[in-house]
């Protein structure tokens, strides 16, 4: 028992505490019962702080209800979510000019397999630094329940290549490899695209995008910033997504 310092040989302490004075005896539970006090609330504290970083980080699921093509779905609750860092042959639609666009080579395979696999699943969605673009879709990798990420999975199966757009480059580098052995295997689209084909193009290194020669874009890229490909392949298995406006897809 600690020694309070005072006069015990007064009566007070006696009754008290074989070594404390009553003034001290009482400070001493006062301190107790607020240290009790302030122990139970910093537990509580921490109770309650779990509770909210549980409700915050815990993964939302929700079903799938249509799958628009190989890279756009939608929830059960309207969201249309763009599976983002890839791009899928376009299917066949009417285009802004309502003009027909048939469906590019495996447009409608891409929205096949994307089908078989998330509709009406329970999916939980990731999101990068940007969530939405600007026809207010929301930008996501999207995950079955079994962990599977389908933006990467339609590289795997070579029904989409990789289209990073900055800033949502969080997987571009897992992707680029998964795309090249899907290449290398020559699946889906990759069966197209003749290895031998001699066209130069131009990849910018900051966007990511290659172009032909000629292409009015390649004014916007500092010539530090080019590399040269002479083989469409190349550009594709160096992580280079195609510009909408000058390349052709095979
Ligand atoms: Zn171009």
């Amino acid at each position: 028992m600690m020694k309070c310092g005072k006069n015990h040989s007064d009566l007070h302490h006696r009754n008290m505490n074989a070594n404390l004075c009553r003034a001290c005896w009482i400070k001493r539970r006062f301190n107790t019962v607020i240290s009790m006090i302030i122990f139970r609330n910093k537990y509580w504290l921490l109770l309650v702080f779990l509770l909210f970083s549980t409700i915050l980080n815990a993964e939302e699921w929700i079903e799938v209800t249509d799958v628009y093509d190989g890279d756009t779905i939608r929830l059960m609750d309207g969201r249309r979510i763009r599976l983002i860092g890839i791009n899928a042959p376009e299917i066949r639609h009417d285009n802004r000019n309502g003009k027909y666009q048939k469906a590019e080579p495996f447009g409608e395979d891409a929205k096949q397999y994307l089908t078989n696999k998330m509709i009406h699943q329970k999916v939980s969605l990731e999101m990068d630094q940007e969530a939405k673009d600007h026809y207010h879709r929301i930008l996501g990798y999207v995950f079955l329940p079994d962990g599977t990420m389908m933006n990467e999975k339609m590289v795997e199966q070579g029904l989409a290549y990789c289209m990073p757009v900055s800033p949502n480059i969080r997987y571009e580098k897992q992707f680029v490899k998964t795309q090249q052995i899907a290449m290398d295997a020559g699946k889906g689209i990759w069966k197209q695209i003749a290895k031998n084909s001699s066209q130069t193009y131009i990849g910018n290194k900051k966007t990511k995008r290659f172009h032909t020669l000629d292409c009015p874009f390649n004014k916007h890229s500092l010539p530090k910033n080019r590399v040269f490909f002479n083989r469409i392949w190349d550009c594709f298995y160096n992580g280079y997504a195609p510009c909408k406006k000058c390349v052709v897809m095979p």
